[in-house]
């Protein structure tokens, strides 16, 4: 079995997606790509908290299987179509977190500036315009217009997908996306809230060089 210790992470990052309810019975996916047109990819009707190394899928970007016996993800043209526009990205991570989640389905971005995290590293989620028929082309249509620009987006009345350089980056943008989804949805309750001033919008956005550069040199962070 090829590319044991990734197929090892790949159901450590799954474990975490379902204990933190970002997944509940089978949904979302994982995959990782482990060399030229390569990918590891979740299969489909498994529980993203009960995988095991052996049940990944070796494929390529066109979605045929090179090793594994099992069905790969049936959302698996969403994650190829990150790495074909995305040359940079290694880990591609699909969930549907409860609270963004509801986001999507009430057509509200993750832009106001409340929190530094957002603005620094994150950036803005925005969302799809409209549902995508499950595992159809518009699914993965309905992403590239936000992958050059952006490190996450949230599917229409569906879920969130991210992306990084390696994959606990991918999960970690699930984990803000979610986070920040949250805090944004106390504020609303609570009546509202003051942003981040102007000025200190454009400081944190001039200090991204600096975090991106502290980044690269522990973990190559895109
Ligand atoms: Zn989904």
């Amino acid at each position: 079995m090829q590319y044991e210790a990734m197929r090892q992470q790949i159901c450590a990052v799954g474990k975490l997606l379902y204990d933190r309810g970002y997944v509940a019975a089978n949904d979302g996916n994982i995959s990782v790509k482990v060399a030229e047109n390569r990918l590891l990819i979740t299969p489909s009707g498994v529980s993203k908290g009960r995988m095991t190394p052996d049940m990944m899928l070796l494929t390529d970007l066109d979605g045929n299987v090179i090793e594994g016996d099992r069905h790969p993800s049936s959302e698996g043209k969403m994650h190829f179509t990150v790495y074909r526009h995305r040359p940079d990205v290694g880990a591609v991570v699909h969930a549907h977190p409860s609270t963004a989640t509801a986001f999507s389905i009430c057509r509200k971005p993750l832009k106001t500036p409340y929190l530094a995290e957002l603005v620094l590293g994150l950036g803005e989620v925005p969302v799809t315009p409209a549902f995508a028929m499950l595992s159809t082309d518009e699914v993965p249509k309905s992403v590239e217009p936000y992958l050059a620009e952006h490190n996450a987006v949230m599917l229409a009345n569906h879920g969130v997908l991210t992306w990084g350089s390696e994959l606990w980056q991918a999960f970690d943008r699930m984990e803000t996306v979610e986070h920040t989804a949250k805090t944004l949805l106390n504020v609303e309750l609570l009546g509202g809230g003051v942003p981040l001033s102007d000025e200190q919008v454009v400081t944190l956005i001039s200090m991204r060089g600096q975090y991106k550069t502290l980044a690269q040199k522990t973990k190559g962070a895109i």
